[in-house]
């Protein structure tokens, strides 16, 4: 019994050092190209507003409006609602059926158009108007989920509480061979088992970075995919001629 623990924890030690060094090859490679998301990182720390109450306010609203809709639809509302002017004043100016309307475009506008209200008057009344900086009252406004208030704390504060899941980075983890999980939420553990914390604030854009330019759900461009040699998905299911 006690060696079979002590063999399972040595087995354990030694996935968890390949799943570390295989991250430390993707992260090198990952230097090699330009994804939209870089582009998008740059764009908002050249905002002269970054910072701001106002940018993070839109970065808020953003994140709610984000769920089950295109990116390209999410960018477009937000130019829309910030050349109306967009702050908690303002989201607090509209009734959940006038909001509704001008969030008309992205998926369930009356729920998201209820969180946004909501959530602008907590945020007034109960933190100054200042938008809260932790993990626990973050999670506490309505509309925000773990991965959105991850997010949230990374691009606003700086923060990393905890590594940031979703659907991508869920699917290009496990065709890698970083995990081997059925939901969000067991990646998400599982990642914070095996990389280091201090590498967690870069795992998000740059597992993203791969999935958006070669690892989209069907036909993942392997090919010319700089992980091809190393990718767990290419091992299984495909046969690379160079
Ligand atoms: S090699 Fe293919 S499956 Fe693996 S990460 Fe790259 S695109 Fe995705």
């Amino acid at each position: 019994m006690v060696k079979k623990f002590i063999k399972d924890n040595e087995n354990h030690k030694k996935e968890k050092k390949q799943c570390e060094d295989l991250y430390m090859k993707l992260k090198k490679l990952r230097k090699n190209f330009i994804a939209p998301v870089d582009e998008r990182i740059q764009e908002s720390t050249n905002n002269s507003d970054f910072g701001s109450e106002d940018f993070k306010f839109s970065v808020f609203v953003r994140l709610i409006i984000g769920s089950r809709t295109k990116d390209s639809a999410v960018a477009k509302k937000i130019e829309y609602l910030k050349s109306k002017g967009l702050t908690i004043n303002s989201i607090l100016d509209h009734s959940q059926e006038t909001l509704a309307y001008e969030l008309k475009g992205v998926s369930f506008p009356n729920n998201k158009a209820k969180y946004l209200i909501k959530s602008a008057k907590i945020i007034k009344n109960n933190y100054n108007g200042i938008i809260p900086d932790t993990y626990k009252d973050l999670i506490s406004l309505p509309g925000l989920g773990p991965r959105t208030a991850n997010m949230f704390l990374h691009i606003c504060y700086g923060k990393t509480e905890g590594i940031i899941v979703d659907s991508n980075i869920h699917r290009i983890a496990n065709r890698l061979g970083l995990v081997k999980t059925e939901t969000e939420k067991q990646t998400q553990k599982e990642l914070e088992k095996i990389v280091p914390k201090t590498q967690w604030k870069d795992l998000y854009v740059n597992l993203l970075g791969f999935s958006q330019v070669f690892c989209s759900v069907k036909n993942p461009d392997c090919e010319k995919c700089p992980a091809s040699d190393i990718c767990d998905y290419t091992k299984k299911y495909r046969k690379i001629e160079f």
